[in-house]
């Protein structure tokens, strides 16, 4: 029997409409939500990644202004800039743009944005409220990996969770998120070191919900995946023309009870969980 498939798109679908829903009552109430995204010299890479942001913008009543400095933005121009923008109040979520100049330490400028205007949740202030076990604004990328597992109805307390990656926008908070009380699964965080000592099959085989989210072509081998395990694929690499995940799609699917498609699972839904946090931005602002 093969594995349910995950797909992002009505569950994205879903969010979008509640989301679309708060901000038509914010804007009866006088607050129009309004994400500025910040880029750096002009990355053709990251120019499809704006459109699309735009248009879910759009789609939902978000307004969206695209500021782009020049490629020699000193890190003190960049700095002054992100805060001209914590402190407008017309401004009510920012997105720092990657891949950043050489010149300018991606971690050091996340430090620099207001953590309630954080809707990446790429602060430490925010990765630090979700090890605190009460998240404001995480990353929705992790938010994504989780919903999907929720989608599936199944317990997750006490479950053995393996997390492959430790990324702060990916794999370490998606980790941190299932730790909290309201889920308490037992979780496994997997990594290169754990690659590298040869150990990531037997963390694999041992996982019953598994999230792999280390940006690397079929790692995870089909025949790795435990009989029933659920499998949230966050990974998206580009391989000769067309996206695949890190898990082995095919053969994990013949084991797996759920699975998330590549592309078409957790990206669509990580899009959404975006705009909604541009709604809880506004609402962590509002609180004063
Ligand atoms: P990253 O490169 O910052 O982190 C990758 C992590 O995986 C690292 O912590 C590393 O230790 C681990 N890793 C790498 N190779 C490994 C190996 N051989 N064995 C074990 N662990 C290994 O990447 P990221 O930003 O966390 O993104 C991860 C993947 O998720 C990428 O494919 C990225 O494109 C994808 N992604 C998808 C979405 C989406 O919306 N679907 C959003 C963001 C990122």
């Amino acid at each position: 029997m093969g594995a349910k498939i995950l797909e992002g798109k009505p569950i994205a679908q879903k969010i979008k409409e509640e989301v679309k829903a708060e901000v038509e009552k914010l804007k009866a109430e006088g607050v129009t939500p309004c994400l500025a995204a910040v880029q750096v010299g002009e990355d053709p890479a990251s120019k499809s990644y704006i459109r699309s942001q735009r248009r879910s913008c759009k789609e939902v009543g978000i307004e969206y202004k695209l500021f782009t400095l020049p490629e020699n933005t000193s890190k003190e121009e960049l700095k002054e800039f992100i805060e001209k923008l914590n402190n407008d109040p017309s401004i009510t979520g920012i997105i720092l743009q990657m891949p950043l100049p050489k010149h300018i330490d991606a971690r050091e400028a996340f430090c620099w944005i207001d953590e309630k205007k954080d809707v990446e949740g790429v602060t430490p202030a925010n990765l630090g409220l979700i090890a605190f076990d009460m998240p404001r604004l995480a990353p929705p990328t992790a938010l994504a990996a989780i919903r999907m597992i929720e989608e599936t109805g199944e317990e997750v307390l006490g479950r053995e969770t393996v997390v492959v990656g430790r990324s702060t926008i990916v794999g370490k908070p998606a980790a941190l998120l299932l730790l909290q009380r309201k889920f308490s699964a037992t979780v496994t965080v997997c990594h290169t070191g754990t690659s590298k000592r040869g150990k990531l099959e037997e963390h694999v085989r041992n996982a019953e919900i598994l999230i792999a989210a280390a940006g690397q072509p079929h790692l995870i081998k089909g025949e790795w995946v435990k009989e029933g395990a659920i499998v949230v694929d966050v990974g998206m690499n580009y391989v000769e023309g067309k996206f695949v995940g890190d898990v082995e799609f095919e053969t994990a699917k013949e084991r797996a009870s759920y699975i998330t498609p590549v592309p078409g699972g957790v990206g669509p839904v990580t899009t959404a969980i975006l705009l909604r946090n541009v709604v809880e931005a506004v609402k962590w602002q509002r609180e004063g």
